[in-house]
């Protein structure tokens, strides 16, 4: 090994640098050290083929035509951040890019480029149930890059590590060698903290093959684009200022999408590829058909199409569940026999609500004891969270009253007319719950007909 390498531990100049990693070759660490000396506008230039970076080392020469991007993007519940629902990807290889860069057909606005880019999302499946809790939001129902699948923790770890090790073929010199892989987000260090330290446990770095991060947030900055010394840029101030729309935002695929779409654009911002002159479409004309394309060519790598919360087949959507003698032994144990047969345990919602305010409690507490003055909702969007947000839509009033009537329980299971909605939930003590209940009755319960059908329950709301 090259002596030099050495000085790999201490790059820690650079906060897109990604630290040390034993697993990493020569060639590799080589090619991290002449990214580490880069701005984030520079680095990307190189990962689109558009400029080569001009200090790279010999032995790491041909490795670094051969970079994949990775952007990256995760969901969590909001009422309960810990719990990972949703991980977005978009990737390309810059080889695939290359022709067009080569030949000067970009297209417009850069549309055969970004036609390379592959995108997916992952509905984590133990959070499959977990309401989105938004009412203007379609939740993951809304996605528009690639298609969804579900995926097992197991599964998104095992998915993951197919993507970050990727061996490259067909090239002799690098035989054995992998695709160095560059990681793009918005605000990444977050998503990247919250694949390792949360359910998914998926540490990037430790993949030997991540050589750079670039944040949009900082290549706005960098091209010229943004220009708030003290306030980064948002997606959607992005997007918009980029004259395209952040559609059905939130749902981990389309921030990748939108992240990905600006990230090209920024890169390509005086290029002649976007001159009113020389393009017949527009920028949001682009976009959409980037999605379209995206859900046109998806080839899936791995997980399930389809998943039912309720009993855990993978054959079916919840909607289309006929599952029976189902027992979710967390209900049952708490005496909520009638529940207890409407879902598996894995899918238990109350377990979740437990989890989300004991979570809530117990930040709360180490907030009271560093001396702070109590929220008057944990989540600081008061209002929304006491008065809108969550009791209109989705009462765990309304859930029990939807499990009971929607489960297909044997008759002596059934709910009487009317269901149980909010009296079954005040009955159960836990005051703070109650609330939740008398959604239904205070004309928020009905509205969201649209965020039901959202989580794959579309066919069902007559029912109500
Ligand atoms: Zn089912
Ligand atoms: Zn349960």
């Amino acid at each position: 090994m090259d002596s030099n390498y050495n000085m790999s531990f201490n790059t820690g100049f650079n906060p897109n640098a990604p630290p040390f990693s034993s697993r990493m070759t020569p060639p590799m660490l080589a090619l991290r050290d002449a990214f580490a000396n880069v701005d984030d506008v520079t680095a990307w230039n190189h990962c689109l083929g558009l400029r080569r970076l001009n200090n790279i080392p010999p032995m790491a020469n041909d490795l670094a035509d051969h970079i994949i991007v990775v952007c990256l993007d995760c969901e969590h519940w909001s009422e309960n951040t810990d719990e990972t629902t949703e991980i977005g990807f978009g990737t390309f290889k810059t080889q695939d890019l290359r022709p067009f860069v080569q030949s000067g057909n970009f297209g417009d606005h850069a549309e055969n480029l970004m036609k390379q880019i592959r995108f997916y999302l992952l509905r984590t499946i133990p959070h499959s149930h977990l309401p989105k809790t938004n009412p203007n939001s379609r939740g993951v129902e809304g996605n528009r890059f690639g298609q969804a699948r579900f995926a097992t923790f197991t599964e998104a770890r095992s998915i993951l590590g197919n993507v970050f090790i990727q061996p490259i073929k067909n090239v002799a010199s690098l035989r054995s060698q992998n695709h160095p892989i560059v990681v793009l987000g918005q605000d990444i260090t977050h998503d990247r903290d919250n694949l390792k330290d949360k359910d998914v446990a998926f540490d990037v770095n430790g993949m030997g093959t991540v050589i750079r991060y670039i944040d949009t947030q900082v290549l706005a900055g960098e091209a010229g684009f943004w220009n708030h010394r003290n306030e980064k840029v948002g997606l959607r101030s992005l997007v918009q200022r980029l004259w395209f729309q952040h559609s059905d935002p939130h749902t981990a695929a389309n921030d990748v999408g939108r992240t990905l779409i600006s990230a090209f654009q920024l890169a390509l911002i005086n290029h002649p590829c976007k001159k009113l002159e020389n393009v017949t479409k527009s920028m949001l004309q682009v976009a959409d058909g980037i999605e379209a394309h995206s859900r046109a060519t998806f080839q899936s790598l791995g997980g399930s199409a389809q998943y039912c919360w309720k009993c855990g087949s993978r054959e079916h959507m919840i909607a289309n569940c006929r599952a029976t003698g189902l027992r979710c032994e967390e209900c049952w144990s708490k005496g909520r026999f009638q529940e207890a047969g409407t879902h598996i345990t894995l899918h238990c919602m109350w377990r979740a609500q437990e989890k989300a305010q004991a979570r809530r409690a117990h930040h709360e507490e180490q907030r009271r004891r560093a001396g702070a003055q109590p929220r008057r909702s944990y989540r600081g969007r008061g209002q929304n969270y006491q008065g809108y947000s969550i009791i209109r839509n989705l009462p765990p009033g309304d859930f029990t009253t939807w499990y009971l009537t929607h489960a297909n329980l044997p008759p002596s299971h059934r709910p009487p007319s009317g269901g149980r909605g909010g009296d079954g939930w005040a009955s159960t003590g836990r005051g703070s719950w109650t609330g939740y209940g008398r959604g239904r009755g205070d004309g928020g319960g009905r509205g969201d007909g649209r965020g039901r059908g959202g989580h794959g329950r579309g066919g069902s709301s007559s029912g109500w």
